[in-house]
C-alpha cells in the first residue's frame, strides 16, 4: 500500500529568495522571455535525453519522439510547458531549482543593492540570467512535476515565490501518471495586472513568442490547436450545406531550422542574439557575431559570438569553456574545449561539421585530425576578425579589450598564434593616461635615438607610474608601457620582439639610452663616479649582502637616490611571488641595488664608510627602494625603529 504523498516545505536559500523577490517585482519590460527560458531548459533536457539514449536506448521506452509541448487553460489561467527530456530526481530539483549555483549570484545581488531602484535594470538582471525564476514575472504560482528517465518515483515542486517551496514525492499510481520529463505549470497573474500583462493563454500570442525567440530550437515545440473545417468535395471545393468538423491537431510552432544554415542576410540581429542567449545563457546581446563557412577538403560552418561582457568566473582555473559541436546539424557535444585555444575561451558558438561520423566518441574525437584543423581555423578567423575590429571600429575594440584583453594576452605564449596576437595587444602607457596603445602605435611615437620598446610591470598603475626606474626615460621623453595585470608577468616572458624592435623591461639589465655619443658620455660619467665611490659601493655591498647581489651606479635615475633592478634574464619579483603563491619552487634571487651618482646622498654616505651609521642608512635606502616597487620590507621591526629614531632627531 502506498501512503498518501506528503508535501514538505523548504525555504529558498537566502540569495535565491532575494532574487525571486526581485523577479516578482521586476520592472523588466520584456516579460515574455520567460517562455524562451522554459523552452531553452526543455531543449537542454531533451539534448541530455538524446545523449543518454545513445548508450541506454531502453530509457526512451515507447516515448520516442522528443518534443516540447505547450498547453493552455484559459479558464483556470494556466500555461504548461512540458518536455519528455531527461527530467530530474528529487535531489536534482532541490539542487537546480531551490538554489542558484551560479557563481555570479552574489556579485549580482551586490550590484543590485548598490544600484538605485531607477536603474535596476534589465541589463543587470539580464547579465546574470535567472532562467527558471523569470516565470515569477508572469505567474503567482508555479508547479513543476518531473520524473527522471529510468526512475520510478516523480517529484512535484511548487512555489508562490515567497521564500518557500514545497516538495512532494509522487509514488505508485501518482508517479505512473507522470510521464518522463518535466512539466512546468504557470498559474498566471491576472491578464492585465502589473500595468498590462498580455494573456499568455492565447495560442496566437504563444505562436508569436515562439517564432520570435525560439524558432531555431532543434525539437518540435507543439501546441494542440483546434480548427473548424467545412466539408469539401473531391475537387477541394466546400460542399454547400455540408457539415463543419472540429479538428484538433498538434501544430509545430517553430521551424527548427538551424540558424547557421540560413543565409546570413536573412537572419536578423535579434535572431542571432536569441540563439546566442540559448547557447550561452547570457542575457546580454553579443558584442559581435561571426559566421563562417569552410568549403573544401573538409566542410564545416561556424557561428561564433564575442560576448559583450566577461562573466565573473572568466578567470577561474577550472571554468568550462568551448564551442558546441554539431555533426550534420545534430548536437554532439556541448562546451567542447578542443575547438578553441584557451586564450579564446571567452568565445561562444557552434561548429557544425559534415565530415565527422555522428556516433564519434570523445576519445576518438580528440585524436581526429579534423578537430585540430577546425581549432586552428577558428582561431585564425577570430584573430583576423579582431584585427578588423581594431582597425575599423577602435571604440568597440577598446570595449572588447576591457573585457577580454587579459585572456587574449595568454595567447602570446602560443607559438602559432603569437604573430597574429602581438598587433592586437593594447597597453596603458606613459604617453596618454586616458588611452591605451598598440605596439605599432608606440613605434610610431618612438623618439630619435630610441631603439627598443620599453615596459614596466608592477602591481598597480600608481606604483609603476611613479617608479624611480622611469626617471631617465621620462627625462628623455621615452614612452614606457605600463603592465599591471597578473597575466602581464607571464606574457612578458614571451614578448621579446615586435616589428624588429626589442621589447624590454626598464627594471631589468642596464640602461643604454640615446645616441652612440650620449651613451659614451654616460658611461664615462659612471666610470668617473665609480672611482669616486668605489669604497662606498664596497661598504654598502657588505652591509646589504644578505639582501642584494650587487650595489652599482646607474644613469637610470635623475631624482631618486636608489632603485632595485634585476639582471636581464631574472624573473621579476612579482612573477616570483606569483609562482610561489601557485606552489612552484622558486629559488630566492637577490636583486641589484642601483644608486644615482649625482644624488647628494652619495657624498654624505661616502663620508660614513665603515661606521654603524652607514649600515643603518644603507638599510633604510634599500627599504625605500623596496617600497617604491610595492615590495615587502625585509625587516619591518628594524625599519620602524630606525624611522622612529630619525623622527626624534633635532633638525
Ligand atoms: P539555467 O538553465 O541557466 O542553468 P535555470 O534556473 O533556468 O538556469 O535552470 C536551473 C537548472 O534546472 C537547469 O540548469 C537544469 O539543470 C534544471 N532544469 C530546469 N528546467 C529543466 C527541465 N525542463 N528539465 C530538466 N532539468 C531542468
Amino acid at each position: 500500500m502506498t501512503t498518501a504523498s506528503q508535501a514538505e516545505t523548504h525555504s529558498f536559500q537566502a540569495e535565491t529568495a532575494r532574487l525571486l523577490e526581485l523577479m516578482i517585482h521586476s520592472l523588466y519590460t520584456n516579460k515574455e522571455i520567460f517562455l524562451r527560458e522554459l523552452i531553452s531548459n526543455a531543449s537542454d533536457a531533451l539534448d541530455r535525453m538524446r545523449f543518454e539514449s545513445l548508450t541506454h536506448p531502453d530509457l526512451l521506452g515507447d516515448d520516442k519522439v522528443l518534443q516540447i509541448r505547450l498547453e493552455t487553460d484559459s479558464e483556470n489561467r494556466t500555461l504548461t510547458v512540458s518536455d519528455n527530456g531527461i527530467g530530474m530526481t528529487r535531489e536534482e530539483v532541490v539542487q537546480n531549482i531551490g538554489t542558484i549555483a551560479k557563481s555570479g549570484t552574489r556579485e549580482l545581488l551586490q550590484k543590485l543593492q548598490e544600484s538605485q531602484a531607477a536603474d535596476q535594470p534589465e541589463g543587470l538582471i539580464g547579465q546574470f540570467g535567472v532562467g527558471f525564476y523569470s516565470t515569477f514575472m508572469v505567474a503567482d504560482r508555479v508547479t513543476l512535476t518531473t520524473r527522471r528517465a529510468g526512475e520510478e518515483s516523480a517529484t512535484r515542486w511548487e512555489s508562490t515565490g515567497d521564500g518557500q517551496y514545497t516538495l512532494t514525492k509522487l509514488e505508485g499510481a501518482e508517479a505512473e501518471k507522470t510521464s518522463r520529463g518535466t512539466r512546468v505549470t504557470l498559474h498566471l497573474k491576472a491578464a492585465d495586472s502589473d500595468g498590462g500583462l498580455p494573456d499568455y493563454t492565447q495560442s496566437m500570442l504563444l505562436a508569436q513568442i515562439v517564432k520570435a525567440h525560439s524558432d531555431f530550437v532543434a525539437y518540435p515545440i507543439v501546441q494542440e490547436q483546434t480548427r473548424e473545417e467545412v466539408e469539401r468535395d473531391e475537387k477541394g471545393q466546400p460542399v454547400e450545406g455540408g457539415k463543419t468538423k472540429t479538428i484538433t491537431e498538434d501544430v509545430t510552432l517553430n521551424s527548427m531550422r538551424p540558424i547557421w544554415v540560413r543565409p546570413q542576410a536573412e537572419v536578423t540581429d535579434e535572431e542571432y542574439a536569441e540563439f546566442y542567449h540559448h547557447i550561452s545563457h547570457d542575457w546580454q546581446p553579443p558584442a559581435k557575431t561571426l559566421s563562417f563557412k569552410a568549403e573544401g577538403r573538409i566542410e564545416y560552418s561556424t557561428l561564433l559570438f564575442i560576448p559583450s561582457q566577461a562573466p565573473p568566473n572568466l578567470h577561474y582555473a577550472n571554468q568550462e569553456y568551448g564551442l558546441q559541436l554539431y555533426v550534420k546539424r545534430v548536437l554532439i557535444m556541448e562546451n567542447y574545449e578542443e575547438l578553441l585555444p584557451r586564450y579564446l575561451r571567452f568565445m561562444k558558438g557552434i561548429v557544425d561539421s559534415s565530415d565527422l561520423p555522428l556516433n564519434i566518441s570523445r576519445q576518438r574525437l580528440q585524436e581526429d585530425r579534423h578537430i585540430q584543423q577546425i581549432r586552428q581555423w577558428v582561431a585564425r578567423r577570430v584573430l583576423d576578425s579582431l584585427a578588423t575590429l581594431q582597425q575599423d571600429e577602435p571604440q568597440e575594440y577598446a570595449q572588447f579589450w576591457d573585457q577580454f584583453g587579459s585572456v587574449l594576452k595568454e595567447g602570446v605564449a602560443d607559438h602559432g598564434a603569437k604573430e597574429a596576437i602581438l598587433p592586437l595587444l593594447m597597453f596603458a602607457s606613459s604617453a596618454d593616461p586616458e588611452k591605451r596603445t598598440s605596439l605599432a602605435d608606440y613605434i610610431g611615437r618612438m623618439v630619435e635615438g630610441q631603439e627598443a620598446i620599453y615596459y614596466i610591470t608592477g602591481d598597480s598603475r600608481g606604483l609603476v607610474e611613479n617608479a624611480p626606474q622611469l626617471e631617465r626615460f621620462k627625462a628623455r621623453h621615452y614612452e614606457v608601457l605600463y603592465l599591471t595585470e597578473p597575466v602581464d608577468e607571464f606574457m612578458t616572458q614571451y614578448l621579446d620582439k615586435f616589428d624588429g624592435k626589442k621589447v624590454t623591461s626598464v627594471t631589468q639589465g642596464t640602461v643604454e639610452l640615446g645616441s652612440e655619443s650620449e651613451r659614451q658620455q654616460a658611461e664615462e660619467v659612471l666610470k668617473k663616479h665609480g672611482e669616486q665611490y668605489a669604497e662606498l659601493l664596497k661598504s654598502l655591498q657588505e652591509v646589504l649582502d644578505e639582501y642584494v647581489k650587487e650595489v652599482r651606479l646607474t644613469s637610470r635615475l635623475t631624482e631618486s637616490p636608489a632603485c632595485l633592478v634585476g639582471d636581464e634574464f631574472d624573473l621579476s619579483p612579482q612573477l616570483e611571488r606569483m609562482l610561489r603563491d601557485s606552489g612552484s619552487e622558486v629559488p630566492e634571487r637577490k636583486r641589484i641595488l642601483e644608486l644615482n651618482p649625482e644624488h647628494p646622498l652619495l657624498e654624505k654616505f661616502a663620508g660614513l664608510c665603515g661606521s654603524e651609521a652607514l649600515a643603518d642608512r644603507g638599510f633604510m635606502l634599500y627599504c625605500n627602494a623596496v617600497l617604491a616597487e610595492g615590495g615587502e620590507l625585509p625587516d619591518p621591526a628594524r625599519f620602524n625603529r630606525l624611522l622612529a629614531e630619525f623622527m626624534l632627531k633635532d633638525d
